[in-house]
């Protein structure tokens, strides 16, 4: 029996969102060790705009916008949490169910990468991620409850 479910505030979330993207998140939450919340499904252009103001998000072209992204928080004692511990968890199960439904998953933990059929620990690939951003005197954005279908194959 899988330990947790989506609430409502989690389907609610997950309405106007990509169908391949709304079935790995239901077969995660079967799947993963740590309970988690759908914080962000479909964003308006204002939303949006305001996160870009707060430093929160890089842009405009927001793959939220379309419904190709949602945010996955880790939820902790009836709390949302965004702690990295818990979030390579989840992020671990949310590739585990993209893998076993064949979906291309990109990561915010680690843009770069084909996380679906990515074999380091996710806390590796993030440690990869920000090494090589400083590498090119980057500094890494990394943003780890986010997943999305990468526009090259959901346009
Ligand atoms: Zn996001």
């Amino acid at each position: 029996m899988p330990k947790f479910s989506l609430g409502a505030t989690s389907k609610k979330e997950l309405e106007g969102v990509h169908a391949d993207l709304v079935k790995v998140i239901l077969r995660a939450i079967e799947l993963t060790c740590q309970d988690f919340s759908v914080h962000d499904g479909i964003r308006t252009l204002e939303a949006q705009k305001k996160l870009v103001a707060a430093g929160a998000s890089k842009t405009l072209e927001s793959r939220h916008l379309t419904g190709h992204a949602v945010d996955l928080v880790p939820v902790i004692n009836g709390k949302l949490r965004w702690e990295w511990d818990p979030i390579y968890v989840l992020a671990d199960a949310v590739r585990s169910a993209a893998r076993e439904l064949k979906i291309p998953l990109r990561w915010g933990g680690a843009w770069d990468v084909d996380f679906t059929n990515s074999t380091d620990s996710t806390e590796h690939l993030v440690a990869t991620y920000v090494e090589a951003c400083r590498q090119q005197g980057k500094r890494a954005f990394i943003d780890g409850p986010h997943f999305e279908l990468p526009k090259a194959k959901y346009p």
